[in-house]
C-alpha cells in the first residue's frame, strides 16, 4: 500500500472543508444549526463523501450520519458539521473530512478491527440551550427531558427531528451496544494559540479540562456620590473589583495550570452619580484537576469572605455549573503521540480547552484526541485557519494511528 502524502491529503481536506464551508443559512455568514435545512444539506454531502471512500452510509434519530466498514470491534472516528452563529470552516469539520479520508486510503484492505466515521449534528449548541445531543444519543447517555428543550423560535427538540424526517423514539437505537466500541478519536483544530506559540503543527491531547462556574453577588448600599465619606461607604463594585483581581491573581499562582476568567460584571443601580448596591459578576474557572479548581474554590471563598469583611459588604459565592475533567485515555493519547511522530512532527501533549463531543463518547469507550494549529488560536470566528500543510499531516498521522491500532 503506497504511504499517505501529506501534501495530497491536505489539499483535499481544504478542498472539502471549503465545500461544506459554503452550506449556510446566511449568505455572508457561516450558520449551521442541528436539524436545520443547512444540516440536512451538510449531511447530505458528508454521504457522498462517505460513499465515494467505500463506506456504507447510514442515519440515526438525531441525524447522525455514519460511514461505516469492516467487522468486529468497532473504532470510531469523528466530529461535528454544525457551527456557532458566524463560525469558521474547520472547527467540527475537520475531524469529518480527516476520518473519511483516513478511510479511502484503507478503501482495498482489510483491518482487523471496523472503522464507523461520525459527522455529529450538535455539538456548538447553537440552536437548543443543550449541547451534545448526538454524540450524547451514540454514547447511551442520551436525556429525554432534552427533548421539551426549545429554540428560540419556540420549536422544540421533539419536534425537530420530527420536521428533519426522523422519529424521537428511534434515539435509543442510537446507541452503540457496550464493549462494541474499541475507542472514540477526534482531529480537531487546537482553538487555542500553543501549538503555534511551540511551532508544531499537531498534538495529542491529554484531557478535555472541566470547568466550574461561579456566580458572584456582591451586596453593599447604594448611596449618594457626594454626599457619603469614603471611610462611611459599603461600595459593592469596589468590593466585586477585588474579587475579580483575586480570581486572577489565585489562577496566575498556578502558572497556567488554571485559567480563570469573570467575562460579565452587572453594577446596579448603574449610576454614574450613586455608590453601587449590588453587583453580580460571573467565574469562569477551568483546568484538567478537579481537585485543583475545587481548591481555587476554596481559596477564592476564603478571599472573599476577607473582602466582605474589611469593606463591610456580603459577598455570597454560588457555583451554579460543574463540568468534571475527561482524560484522554493514555494509551490512546501515546498512540496518537507516537503517530505524530510517524509523520515527521514533534508531539506536543496539551489539555483542551474547549468542549468537544469526545466528553459524551467517553462515557462510552476510551477516547483519544489530536489538535492541529490553528492560525492565532483563532476560532468560532470567520477567520478561524489551519493550513493544507498542517492539516495533511494530521490525516497522514491519523492513517498511520489506524495503520498501529489494537482494539483493547
Ligand atoms: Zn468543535
Amino acid at each position: 500500500m503506497t504511504a499517505p502524502d501529506p501534501e495530497t491529503l491536505g489539499r483535499r481536506a481544504e478542498a472539502m472543508i471549503l465545500e461544506l464551508g459554503r452550506i449556510s443559512a446566511e449568505p455572508d455568514r457561516l450558520v449551521r444549526r442541528f436539524l436545520s435545512p443547512e444540516h440536512r444539506r451538510a449531511a447530505d454531502l458528508v454521504a457522498q463523501w462517505m460513499r465515494a471512500a467505500g463506506l456504507a452510509v447510514s442515519e440515526d434519530a438525531l441525524g447522525t450520519v455514519k460511514g461505516s466498514r469492516g467487522e468486529g470491534p468497532r473504532l470510531l472516528i469523528g466530529s461535528h458539521i454544525d457551527s456557532v452563529v458566524d463560525g469558521g470552516h474547520y472547527d467540527g469539520p475537520l475531524g469529518v473530512v480527516a476520518g473519511i479520508l483516513a478511510a479511502s486510503h484503507f478503501a482495498d484492505r482489510p483491518l482487523p478491527f471496523g472503522i464507523d466515521v461520525l459527522a455529529f449534528g450538535d455539538e456548538e449548541g447553537s440552536r437548543f440551550p443543550a449541547t451534545l445531543a448526538s454524540s450524547s444519543a451514540c454514547a447511551g447517555i442520551f436525556r429525554p427531558d432534552t427533548l421539551l428543550l426549545a429554540d428560540a423560535g419556540g420549536v422544540t427538540l421533539a419536534d425537530a427531528i420530527r420536521a428533519y424526517g426522523k422519529n424521537p423514539e428511534d434515539i435509543p437505537s442510537a446507541s452503540y451496544r457496550r464493549g462494541s466500541a474499541a475507542a472514540y478519536v477526534e482531529v480537531h483544530i487546537e482553538q487555542g494559540p500553543v501549538l503555534e506559540s511551540r511551532r508544531q503543527p499537531l498534538g495529542s491531547v491529554t484531557a478535555i479540562i472541566g470547568q466550574t462556574y461561579l456566580l458572584v453577588e456582591t451586596t453593599g448600599e447604594a448611596g449618594h456620590a457626594g454626599t457619603v465619606p469614603m471611610p462611611l461607604r459599603r461600595d459593592a463594585l469596589a468590593g466585586a473589583a477585588e474579587a475579580v483581581l483575586l480570581a486572577e491573581r489565585l489562577a496566575s499562582d498556578t502558572r497556567g495550570e488554571l485559567v480563570a476568567t469573570v467575562g460579565r460584571l452587572a453594577a446596579e443601580p448603574g449610576a454614574a452619580n450613586v455608590i453601587p448596591g449590588r453587583v453580580t459578576l460571573t467565574v469562569d474557572v477551568r483546568s484538567g484537576s478537579d481537585r485543583q479548581r475545587a481548591e481555587f474554590v476554596q481559596r477564592f471563598n476564603a478571599g472573599c469572605r476577607d473582602i466582605a469583611g474589611r469593606r463591610n459588604i456580603a459577598i455570597g459565592v454560588t457555583p451554579t455549573r460543574e463540568v468534571a475533567t475527561t482524560p484522554c485515555h493514555p494509551s490512546l493519547q501515546d498512540a496518537i503521540a507516537v503517530a505524530i511522530a510517524s509523520v515527521g512532527s514533534e508531539a506536543v501533549r496539551l489539555g483542551s480547552g474547549a468542549g468537544h463531543d469526545g466528553q459524551a463518547m467517553a462515557k462510552l469507550c476510551p477516547i483519544g484526541m489530536m489538535f492541529v494549529r490553528c492560525r492565532g488560536g483563532v476560532s468560532h470566528n470567520p477567520l478561524e485557519y489551519a493550513s493544507p500543510q498542517d492539516m495533511g499531516l494530521a490525516v497522514a498521522a491519523l492513517i498511520r494511528f489506524i495503520e498501529r491500532f489494537k482494539p483493547v
